[in-house]
């Protein structure tokens, strides 16, 4: 049986203010600023990233970026390189988050670019795939996940898959308060990892780590991080109330 630590990651998209930032990083931290049991990692948005990686650089609260561009520097005006990223204290950033593919606009391959270039810059990454509710009632889900999987992960070498985490996270459950049930999203994991095995080998699948996100919250969230090929969660709502957060971690942690 693969031993993975699950892995819980707040992704508080455009939220926030200034203060509002600081108080949810500190209400973090209080709660499970010790937790070792899980990996856990907060999104803040960009203009608050100094500001909440010094509030959480004592605790075991890891800071990511939700975004990235990668280039390494030059003419790229609102971009924010991944050496800017770890400048500024990140160890994770997010990639193809289903709001920057389908609000944004971006590309699988542009998606893998900033994939590669966190991965060269010494980021871990959380990548992020998954169905919309068309594709869904198409019976495409499967389809749309390896050809996402795929295309995000070209070129990434077995070795740097060690930095890589996978989120599952199906577009029609993200902020609308509808959920995969554990065994469809067991499903959808099982064959991610199975894919997993294709594009690298049965060793970088076993211990490669499978968030499921998508309106996770403390009373979904244990069935679903207790499914064997769900390894923890990708939150979004429920990452701005330091409370339900906190609950969610505790549930990967059992
Ligand atoms: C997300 O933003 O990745 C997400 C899963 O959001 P929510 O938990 O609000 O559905």
């Amino acid at each position: 049986m693969p031993n993975r630590k699950p892995i819980v990651g707040g992704n508080w998209k455009m939220n926030t203010n200034r203060a509002a930032a600081a108080a949810l990083a500190k209400g973090v931290v209080e709660r499970i600023g010790t937790q070792k049991n899980v990996d856990t990692v907060v999104f803040p948005p960009f203009p608050y990233l100094l500001k909440v990686g010094g509030l959480v650089t004592k605790s075991t609260v890891a800071l990511g970026a939700q975004d990235l561009y990668h280039e390494a520097d030059g003419a790229f005006t609102g971009e924010v390189s991944a050496a800017m990223l770890r400048d500024c204290g990140c160890t994770w950033v997010l990639c193809g988050h289903s709001e920057r593919r389908h609000v944004i606009g971006e590309s699988d391959d542009l998606i893998n670019r900033k994939l590669r270039a966190s991965l060269a810059a010494g980021l871990n990454v959380i990548l992020c795939i998954g169905e919309t509710q068309a594709q869904r009632e198409s019976r495409q889900t499967d389809t749309i996940n390896i050809a996402q999987l795929r295309a995000g992960l070209e070129s990434v070498t077995n070795d740097e898959m060690a930095n890589v985490v996978i989120a599952y996270e199906p577009v029609w459950a993200i902020g609308t308060g509808l959920t995969a049930t554990p065994n469809d999203a067991q499903a959808a994991h099982s064959v991610i990892r199975s894919t997993l095995v294709d594009l690298f080998d049965s060793e970088v699948a076993d211990s490669t780590r499978i968030q499921y996100g998508g309106s996770m919250k403390p009373s979904n969230a244990a069935e679903l991080i207790s499914q064997p090929d769900i390894d923890g969660g990708l939150i979004g709502g429920a990452s701005l109330k330091p409370d339900d957060f906190s609950l969610i971690v505790g549930a990967a942690a059992v």
